[in-house]
Order: structure tokens, then C-alpha cells, then sequence
């Protein structure tokens, strides 16, 4: 995957530069320790032109990755913002993933920085893990304890954890993994939410041990609007394995159905399944092709 070529400009401390001229530190805090923050957003074409889906909630929860770790935040998100449109417009996007990055400049002590730095970059980017039904498995990786890390942050070096992970998963022949949180209940994916769905009713993990994704708020709103029951509740792997259907959702992979998790297959089709209409209900809202207002 190209992300960048001779033309791709990113934004980088104030200003737009050419993303292969754009150097790196070396000796970078956060490239030796994992010391950064960062975001994923999307932009949809829709009829109202470009639109950067939740964007304030998205440099929000930047802004307090941030502040969990100590890294200095001096930009003023409304700007930042501005500068995303205007990013795509330079590179020429009309849809498109979005990554804000965080990060330290050189500093080898590990000891929170002083100061930091911002870059916004842009790519075309399909569905992050495709448009099939996953096969999933139960990780030997565990996710990162809430007393060891601050879980509901987006901190680069807490990703090793999800490298781990869904490669373990892909060698295994799996397209995802499914993480346990330190109490032996299923947390959520890699790098996704995870929903079940059994007798009508649908159930997800609680916050406590799991990343707050923007996208999973945005189903259980989803779900109030339409009426479904949504509960969360801590979900241990016989939930798992005994629910009726399940699908993650992210940013990055939107909303994506499970059809098999280890060796257990759903046996209720997808096509009728209530994440099925969670699914077209949340393209809909993505591209505006639905009062938004309605739903928040
Ligand atoms: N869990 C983790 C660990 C994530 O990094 C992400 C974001 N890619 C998600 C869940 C989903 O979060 P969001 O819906 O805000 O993209």
C-alpha cells in the first residue's frame, strides 16, 4: 500500500509540505519509546460535498490522548480542523482516512516532553478490513491493563499490542482477533468495538476495559433511535460463541459483520441480522443521507 507519492503534501507544524521532503528525527522520543497520540478520521463525499465525519469528537479525544501522557496540546482544534479540509483539498480527495499524529521531538530520558509536535495526513483508503464477513479468533494476547496504560487514549506504543494481535490472527488464518480484557472477558478487536447480538437484543462490553470508540457510541445511538435493545454488559467467550450474529465497528473499518469466531460458525445469515441495519443505518448517516440532528 502506497500511502504518499511525489505530489502528497501533509500538514505539519503550521504548515503544508511535501510529505517525501518532510524529515524524521532520529532520535525522537517518540519514534525509540512509542511516546505519541494519534487519531484516524474519515471524510465522506456526500451531496453536501466533503464531510469529515465527527470531527470534533475525533481532535477531542486527541486532545485528552494527549493530556493522559503529559505530551504538550497548543493547538486549537477548530483550526486543526480547517486545516483537514484544506489538507484534502490540496491532495485532492474527496473521501478519504485522516491521521493526525502527535509527536515528540529528540529527548532519549523517559520523562513526559516539553514540547511536541503536529502532523495531518491524508489517504484513499477502503474499508480497513475489507467488505467480507470475518473470521475471527480468540487472541493469546490479552489487552493492555487500564492499571498499566491509560486504555481510553489512542498512545502510539499501546499499538505493539494490537501488531501482536491481529498478526497472530492472520498467521493463523483468521482476518482479526478478539482480545480479552485482564478478567478473562472478551474486550473488543485490534483495533475495533465488538457487538453481539442474541434473541433481538444487542450487547457490547462496558467502558471500563475496552478503548471508547467513537463509532461504537455512534451504534448505541443508532440503536436508541431505531428502538433496539442495547445493553452493556461484560461478555465472556461462551457469549461470544453462543450469540446469534456479532460485528465490529471502527472509523478506519466502519461497520463489519462476524460470521465465524475459532471454530464456531453464526448460523443466522447476516443479511438479516440487526447489525445488518445498524450497518446501512451508519453509511447513511456517514454520507448524510439522513438527518443527523435525528439521531444525536
Ligand atoms: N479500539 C481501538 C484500540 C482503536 O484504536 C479504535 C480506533 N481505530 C477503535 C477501537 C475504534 O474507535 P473509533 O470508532 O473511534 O474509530
Amino acid at each position: 500500500m502506497q500511502y504518499y507519492n511525489q505530489n502528497t503534501k501533509i500538514f505539519l507544524n503550521g504548515e503544508f509540505v511535501h510529505a517525501k521532503s518532510a524529515g524524521i528525527d532520529l532520535f525522537g522520543q517518540s519514534l525509540h519509546y512509542g511516546y505519541g497520540a494519534f487519531e484516524g478520521l474519515r471524510a465522506y463525499n456526500t451531496h453536501n460535498g466533503t464531510r469529515i465525519f465527527k470531527a470534533e469528537e475525533h481532535f477531542e479525544r486527541l486532545k485528552k490522548s494527549c493530556e493522559s501522557i503529559g505530551l504538550p496540546y497548543r493547538w486549537n482544534n477548530r483550526y486543526l480542523i480547517e486545516q483537514c479540509y484544506e489538507l484534502l483539498e490540496l491532495n485532492n480527495l474527496r473521501a478519504a482516512y485522516i491521521r493526525p499524529l502527535v509527536f515528540s521531538g529528540s529527548n532519549m530520558h523517559l520523562t513526559s516532553s516539553e514540547d511536541a509536535n503536529i502532523m495531518l495526513a491524508a489517504w484513499e483508503w477502503g474499508p480497513y478490513l475489507g467488505q467480507n464477513l470475518l473470521r475471527v479468533n480468540i487472541s493469546s494476547y490479552e489487552r493492555p491493563n487500564p492499571k498499566s496504560f491509560h486504555i481510553d487514549a489512542k498512545i502510539s506504543g499501546q499499538y505493539i499490542n494490537s501488531i501482536l494481535a491481529s498478526t497472530e490472527a492472520i498467521r493463523k488464518g483468521f482476518d482479526e482477533a478478539l482480545l480479552l480484557d485482564q478478567d478473562g472477558y472478551v474486550a473488543q478487536a485490534s483495533s475495533e468495538n465488538l457487538f453481539i447480538e442474541k434473541d433481538y437484543k444487542i450487547y457490547t462490553p462496558p467502558l471500563e476495559n475496552v478503548f471508547p470508540g467513537i463509532t461504537r457510541q455512534t451504534v448505541i445511538d443508532i440503536c436508541k433511535e431505531l428502538g433496539i435493545d442495547i445493553i452493556e454488559k461484560k461478555l465472556t467467550v461462551q457469549d461470544v460463541y453462543t450469540a446469534d450474529n456479532a460485528f465490529l465497528c471502527g472509523t478506519a473499518a466502519e461497520i463489519i459483520g462476524i460470521k465465524q469466531v475459532d471454530d464456531i460458525v453464526y448460523k443466522e445469515e447476516w443479511e438479516y441480522s440487526i447489525g445488518a441495519t445498524i450497518q446501512i443505518k451508519y453509511k447513511n448517516l456517514v454520507l448524510e443521507q439522513e438527518n443527523y440532528e435525528v439521531i444525536i
